[in-house]
């Protein structure tokens, strides 16, 4: 490319002139040079900063309070001359950063190279023909085409437009859209806001239709000068984390005081010295300090979206992860979501009342055909059919064209696909009738507006096709006088057309009386000729019908929001079993001006809204909210990005989706199905439930550490454990398995339990009561051990090593306990999460060597146990997996689900 225009001059040169700078053509790059360019320029992607590598993770790990209390004890220690025992908090301080730096690593890795997933995608027409690519694959001379809700991919010099309007507040920061012209030639000095002929990377297209020839890529581009974020993703620590932080705070500070108070109980009241308490206090608040959190429910969440993943959720912002828990409705469109978005016209019903039906599946027209009765209908036929799919195939933003080696091929919006496809079936094809009718206008497709009409030369004169939602296009319609019941009776076989499923579309065609102004859009147009209607089918999705159900069991409750016809949705939604009754469904011209009590009532009764706008999908959504749900919301336009963002969970989809919807969102649906974001809704809850799992594994066996230290000093024996036996003690049990408990498999309950409320804290009820009962047992018996012990005259350090063994494998039960809030230890077979039964092994293992070890056995106090000592603790140690199973037994009784999840429905959903 021409080094001294890289910068600033695009703006100046003529359309020709830029298009042979370029050595580029209206038409499009050929596949072999665009190619050669890429290789040449490089990617179109702005270089970014690198990841945090290991060794700085690593580094941040010990940058948090209790590390530094660690170092001042392993001070304390060395000014003591107790090397070993300094060398030891050393190394366990290194053990545990070591640990928890390479989980956090590693789950940011995972993290990020989903979010890879998430590429903007190009239109651009190469070799004649119209595709996608990724942004970065768009070189300096491709033609892009962007339509609205389209992220602009590079630097672009318009060619053509249409109702443009673009949101260039990345760049101008200013918030109001502007339109383009491409006729505006500027002086090189121009400011960026005033070149109206240029399209800048990294603004969206709010509204309209453009096409552009590409100047400039990656950091050639103006917001690559300006080393600008294009991509900028939500950085924010999700609220769970933050929720936790806190959490983790408070519970450190009441650590810190009681192992104070500890200290100086053992100072004041047992005549310990200073030294020797300091230290225990300090390896007391480290055992008991739940630190391993943080890095637990980053792992946590990193598992989560990789599973999502798996399944076809893509997270974009963490904070949805623990959100799906709480959802109680998904809103959820209709095309594309729940049916397959593969349209396919199945009936033809022409105005003079003459029904044809269509063979042939999918866009292929293959050899479908348009029928008469039984008598495939040829060309010139009847006239109005003839009419009737010229309009459809020249008021049509889609391609569809056949290439030798492949197929068939097709690109844009399924709907106008489906009616390219009818087309054919009649031996129309959409390139060879522009030659016959050049387009001199066109009004494209928007939901709001629910027509299309394009504008074309026939024989000489303008004449308009247009085709859209039947009471639009039947509202322009002329009709010969005295014949109004004439449009009444044309509405009703729509209603009719639409009651058995079909997705319908009229399509009229008309003379154009005044002179097209150039510049603005053409008026609504008017005094039309009627031609007929056109009924399409869209398959369901075979699994949603399905997911819809398992919605209902998890106390989800579904509504599903479309601009279609009241009709058609209604069909569609009994055959999902969304819906039975007319009165379930609400239409858009019901919520008009509706109050807020109206709306509120209005979410309450209806299963469907139909013909609604995108902005009355922003009004659902909150009335929603009000009525206290948690709503996940489906959106895939630009207009839907309001919605998406006010949503607890906007969920985009991930092929249909525009760029604007699919960064309004939290979550990306890869394959637009509604049964996947019900995948992820379970998915959801389990790492709420793993990381429940985890915080209670931490707290408990804390606590339990507590209650042995209080309840000793209390009884006035000498300290149950040394410093370095707690720094131990916490190392085997805890370094790896609150990690490996993020890893645990679903279990198989979590899709009929009812939502958790938003608001509940993780530390609930049934985690206090838990806590207290493992706490009690587990700190009470081995006390009561210990004490016994001690008074049979064991030695204190004899019993002591017994002890540290006891408690070791307490603690290895007790994560048996932790695996299910629910279900029976027994219930749940080891072998179903090799991560934490590998951990756990290990962790014993390197128990039980270091009774063998001799530098361990100096520095820890340990000697080996005999095979009977092994089993008296291990019976011991078994007490607390049977106070559990009680302790679960009892919650059971006393909440019955039936009757909570009743609860439950009963109040958010009304009717269930
Ligand atoms: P949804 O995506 O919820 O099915 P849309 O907003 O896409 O609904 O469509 C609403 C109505 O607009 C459709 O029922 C149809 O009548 C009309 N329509 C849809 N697509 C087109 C199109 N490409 N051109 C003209 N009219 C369309
Ligand atoms: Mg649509």
């Amino acid at each position: 490319m021409d080094g001294d225009l890289d910068r600033d001059e695009w703006h100046v040169l003529s359309r020709e002139e830029v298009l042979a700078r370029l050595r580029a053509s209206e038409h499009g790059l050929g596949r072999e040079e665009a190619e050669a360019r890429l290789r040449r320029d490089g990617p179109n992607e702005l270089p970014r900063e690198p990841p945090p590598g290991l060794p700085i993770v690593l580094l941040r790990q010990l940058r948090s309070p209790l590390i530094y209390v660690l170092v001042a004890a392993a001070i304390v220690s060395l000014g003591l001359g107790e090397m070993a025992d300094a060398g030891f908090i050393f190394a366990v301080l290194a053990l545990n950063a070591a640990i928890g730096g390479v989980q956090e690593w590693r789950a940011e890795q995972s993290t990020r190279a989903l979010q890879q997933l998430l590429k903007v995608r190009a239109t651009v027409v190469r070799d004649g023909e119209t595709f996608d690519v990724d942004a970065e694959a768009v070189v300096a001379g491709d033609v892009v085409w962007l339509e609205s809700g389209s992220r602009v991919p590079a630097d672009l010099r318009l060619l053509w437009e249409h109702g443009l309007s673009v949101d260039e507040s990345l760049l101008t920061g200013e918030s109001v859209p502007v339109s383009k012209d491409p006729a505006y030639r500027g002086p090189p000095n121009a400011p960026i806001g005033d070149r109206a002929n240029l399209l800048f990377a990294g603004s969206t297209v709010v509204r309209g239709r453009a096409r552009g020839v590409v100047v400039g890529t990656g950091s050639r581009t103006a917001v690559g000068r300006l080393a600008l974020d294009v991509s900028a993703t939500d950085a924010g620590r999700p609220p769970l984390l933050v929720r936790l932080d806190r959490f983790t705070r408070a519970i450190a500070v009441s650590v810190l005081v009681a192992a104070a108070a500890v200290g100086l109980v053992g100072v004041l009241v047992q005549g310990q010295t200073v030294s020797e308490m300091f230290l225990f206090a300090v390896a007391l608040a480290v055992s008991a300090i739940p630190e391993g959190l943080p890095v637990a429910l980053t792992v946590a969440l990193a598992v989560a979206t990789r599973r999502m993943a798996r399944r076809g959720v893509i997270v974009r912002r963490l904070a949805a992860v623990e959100g799906l828990g709480s959802c109680t409705l998904v809103a959820t469109d209709k095309t594309g979501t729940l049916t397959c978005n593969a349209l396919t016209v199945r009936a033809v019903h022409l105005a003079d009342g003459t029904p044809l039906s269509v063979t042939g599946e999918g866009y292929a027209p293959g050899d479908g055909r348009l029928q008469h009765g039984y008598q495939p209908l040829a060309p010139g036929e009847l006239p109005l059919a003839d009419r009737l799919v010229r309009a459809a195939v020249l008021c049509n933003e889609a391609h569809l064209g056949r290439r030798d080696s492949e197929g068939w091929t097709w690109h844009g919006d399924p709907t106008d696909v489906a009616l390219l496809s009818l087309g054919e079936k009649l031996g129309v094809s959409r390139e060879a009738i522009l030659e016959r009718f050049p387009e001199i206008e066109s009004v494209p497709f928007e939901p709001e507006r629910r027509y299309a009409a394009a504008y074309h030369e026939v024989g000489g004169r303008p004449t308009v096709f247009v085709k859209g939602a039947p009471e639009r296009v039947l509202s322009m319609c002329e009709w010969p006088s005295g014949s109004g019941a004439l449009a009444a009776s044309h509405a009703e076989v729509a209603a009719e057309l639409a009651a058995d499923g079909y997705r319908v579309l009229a399509v009229a065609e008309g003379d154009v009386a005044e002179p097209l102004g150039p510049g603005s859009l053409p008026a609504e147009p008017s005094s039309l000729t009627f031609l007929g209607f056109v009924g399409m089918i869209d398959p369901l999705r075979p699994e949603v019908k399905g997911a819809v159900a398992a919605c209902r069991r998890a106390g989800v409750g579904v509504t599903m929001v479309t601009g279609d016809h009241p009709a058609t949705a209604l069909a569609i939604a009994r055959e999902l079993g969304l819906a039975r009754a007319p009165e379930e469904v609400v239409s858009g011209g019901e919520l008009e001006g509706a109050t807020e009590d109206a709306l509120g009532d209005a979410v309450r009764r209806a299963r469907v809204f139909a013909r609604v706008s995108p902005h009355q999908k922003l009004e659902v959504v909150r009335a929603a909210q009000q009525a206290g749900h948690f709503v996940a919301v489906t959106g895939d336009g630009v207009n839907d990005a309001p919605a998406l963002r006010e949503a607890n969970i906007g969920v985009a989809m991930g092929r249909s989706g525009t760029d604007v919807a699919r960064e309004a969102a939290e979550l990306v649906l890869t394959d637009d199905n509604f049964a996947t974001l019900v995948a992820g809704i379970e998915e959801g809850r389990v790492a709420y439930g793993n990381v429940r799992k985890v915080i209670y594994l931490l707290v408990s066996t804390g606590a339990a550490e507590i209650v042995l230290v209080l309840a000793s000093l209390a009884a006035g024996l000498p300290l149950p454990l040394l410093a370095v036996q707690l720094l131990w003690l916490n190392l085997v049990t805890n370094g790896i398995q609150d990690v490996a408990l993020a890893f645990e498999p679903k279990e198989s309950d979590v899709l009929s339990r009812p939502p958790r409320p938003p608001r509940e804290p993780v530390f609930d009820r049934l985690m206090l009561e838990r806590t207290l009962v493992g706490a009690v047992v587990m700190g009470g018996v081995a006390f009561a051990a210990y004490g016994w012990m001690i008074g049979e005259g064991v030695a204190e350090g004899q019993a002591r090593n017994l002890l540290l063994s006891l408690m070791v494998l307490f603690e290895i039960v007790h994560i048996g306990n932790c695996r299910s809030e629910t279900q029976s230890l027994f219930r749940l077979s080891p072998f179903r999460s090799p991560t934490l039964l590998a951990g756990t092994v290990v962790a014993f293992s390197v128990h039980v060597a270091a009774t063998y070890a001799p530098f361990l056995q100096e520095v820890l106090g340990t000697e080996p146990l005999s095979v009977e000592q092994w089993i008296v603790l291990g019976v011991l140690a078994l007490s607390v997996a049977v106070a559990m199973e009680l302790h679960k037994l009892s919650w059971a009784l006393r909440h019955r689900p039936s009757r909570a999840a009743a609860h439950v429905a009963g109040r958010r959903h009304g009717t269930l």
